[in-house]
C-alpha cells in the first residue's frame, strides 16, 4: 500500500522534531528513512504509525486519510529495536499474539503461525521461550509477530541496532529477501548509511526535522542534492572547492590539467589506500586508490604529484 505524507509537522515544546515533511512511499517498496541521530526519523515513523499525532499535516495510507485513526486500526506491523517479547510465552504464542487479541479462530492462528515461523526460519524453535533464542532469532521472531496480522505496512525502527555486526549483516540480507517474497510496503529507520544503501530501494534522507532528498539510493549517491547528502551517503572530500567522492579523483605524475600537491600521508586498508595530498592552493584533499594503483605509481609521503578528476573513460 502506498503512503503519502503531506506537510507533516511535529513539535515537542520548542523542538521542531519534524517540520513540513512531505514524501511519497510507493506501494511494495522498502524505504529507508536515513539521517543522523535527532534528525526526526523516529518521530516521522511514529506519525505514520499513529503513536504520535502531527501538529499539522496528513498521513494517507492507500488513499485513506488515517491521520485521526487509532494506531490499532491502521493495519500496521511494528518492529522496534527495543522490542520486548512476552517472556512467559513461547515463540509460537508470541507470534500468534496479535491474532489472538483479534479473536481469530484457533485453527486459523495455528496455521498462520506455522506459515510465519517457516518464513522466518524458526519452525524448529516454536516451543522455545524468548530467553532461549539468540539476538538474531529474537529479532526474526519480532518480525514474524509484526507480520502475523497481515499488515498493510511494516514499520521497522532501527531493528538491528542492538545486534553485533555479523548478525546485523545477516539480518539485513534476510530482510531484503523476505521483502522480495512478501512485498509488504516497508519503512525502515536507520542512521547507518551502509545499511540503508544495502537494503532499501528508496531513501528518504532527513536532517534537522526536514527531508533533504529522497529517491533511489544509487541516484542519491551519484547525484546528491546537497553537500550534507553527499557527505552522509559515502566517503567524501573537497577538491577545487567542491565536495567530491575520493574515488572520483586520481593522482598523476604529469601536471597536465591537474592541481599540484604533496603527499602528506598514505593509509593502506587492505584493498584500498587513502592518500592525503596538501594542494598548492593551501587546501587538503584525499584520494582513494586501489592497492594496485598505489604500488604501480610508487607513491610515498612527501612526493610531488598532480591531482585531478578522473574522466569517464577511466571507469
Ligand atoms: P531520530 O530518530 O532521528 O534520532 P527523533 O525523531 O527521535 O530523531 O527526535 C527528533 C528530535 O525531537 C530530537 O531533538 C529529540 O530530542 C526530540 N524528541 C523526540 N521525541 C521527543 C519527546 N517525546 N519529547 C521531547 N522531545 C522529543
Amino acid at each position: 500500500m502506498s503512503i503519502s505524507l503531506n506537510n507533516l509537522s511535529k513539535r515537542y515544546g520548542s523542538t521542531h522534531a519534524v517540520e513540513n515533511v512531505s514524501a511519497e512511499i510507493t506501494h511494495g517498496s522498502l524505504t529507508a528513512i536515513l539521517g543522523p541521530s535527532g534528525s526526526g526519523k523516529s518521530t516521522l515513523l511514529k506519525l505514520i504509525s499513529g503513536l504520535e499525532a502531527p501538529d499539522e499535516g496528513r498521513v494517507i495510507i492507500d488513499g485513506d486519510d488515517v491521520t485521526d485513526v487509532d494506531p490499532r486500526h491502521r493495519d500496521i506491523g511494528f518492529c522496534f529495536q527495543s522490542y520486548a517479547p512476552f517472556r512467559h510465552m513461547n515463540v509460537a504464542k508470541n507470534v500468534g499474539f496479535g491474532l489472538k487479541v483479534r479473536k481469530r479462530p484457533a485453527a486459523e492462528i495455528d496455521a498462520r503461525v506455522k506459515e510465519l515461523l517457516a518464513l522466518v526460519k524458526l519452525d524448529d524453535k516454536a516451543s522455545r521461550y524468548p530467553s532461549q533464542l539468540s539476538g538474531g532469532e529474537r529479532q526474526r521472531m519480532a518480525l514474524a509477530r509484526a507480520l502475523a496480522i497481515e499488515p498493510r505496512v511494516l514499520l521497522l525502527d532501527e531493528p538491528f541496532g542492538a545486534l553485533d555486526a555479523v548478525v546485523r549483516q545477516e539480518l539485513r540480507q534476510w530482510v531484503k529477501v523476505l521483502h522480495e517474497q512478501i512485498h509488504v510496503t516497508t519503512v525502515l529507520v536507520t542512521h547507518d548509511q551502509q545499511e540503508a544503501m544495502e537494503v532499501a530501494d528508496q531513501l528518504i534522507v532527513m536532517s534537522a526535522g526536514r527531508v533533504v532528498q529522497s529517491g533511489n539510493p544509487l541516484a542519491l549517491y551519484e547525484s546528491p542534492a546537497t553537500d550534507f547528502v553527499h557527505e552522509f551517503l559515502g566517503p567524501s572530500t573537497v577538491f577545487g572547492g567542491v565536495v567530491t567522492r575520493p574515488h572520483d579523483l586520481e593522482l598523476v605524475s604529469v601536471y597536465d590539467g591537474a592541481m599540484k600537491g604533496r603527499i602528506t600521508s598514505i593509509v593502506s586498508l587492505g584493498f584500498e589506500a587513502q592518500v592525503t595530498v596538501e594542494l598548492s592552493d593551501g587546501t587538503t584533499t584525499w584520494v582513494q586508490l586501489s592497492r594496485n594503483e598505489l604500488s604501480k605509481m610508487g607513491l610515498r609521503v612527501a612526493l610531488l604529484v598532480g591531482v585531478r578528476r578522473r574522466t569517464d573513460a577511466d571507469f
